[in-house]
C-alpha cells in the first residue's frame, strides 16, 4: 500500500531536513557495516555498537519522516482539494 508517488508529493522543507537527516544516519550505517568486515576483537565490538546506534538513528529519522508524511503532506489530501 505504499505508494512510490510519495516521494515526488512531500516537497515541504520538514520533510527534507528529516529526509536529509535519514540518509546522513543510513550513510553512517552503511559505512560502520561495511568497516564491521575488517575488524576483529575490542574494535569489532566497538564498530558493531556504533553501527547498532547508527541502525538506530536512521530508524528513528524513517518513523518521524513517516509519521510527518501522514500528519502534514500526504498524497490524499492533495488529490481531493484539486476538484475544480
Ligand atoms: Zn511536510
Amino acid at each position: 500500500m505504499i505508494g512510490q508517488s510519495s516521494r515526488f508529493e512531500t516537497p515541504c522543507t520538514e520533510w527534507h531536513t528529516l529526509d536529509d537527516r535519514y540518509y546522513d544516519a543510513f550513510t553512517v550505517y552503511s559505512e560502520a557495516v561495511i568497516g564491521l568486515m575488517r575488524l576483529t576483537g575490542s574494535a569489532y565490538a566497538q564498530a558493531y555498537e556504533r553501527a547498532e546506534n547508527a541502525k538506530l538513528a536512521y530508524q528513528q529519522a524513517e518513523d518521524l519522516m513517516r509519521c510527518h508524511e501522514e500528519e502534514h503532506c500526504r498524497p490524499e489530501s492533495r488529490t481531493t482539494s484539486t476538484s475544480a
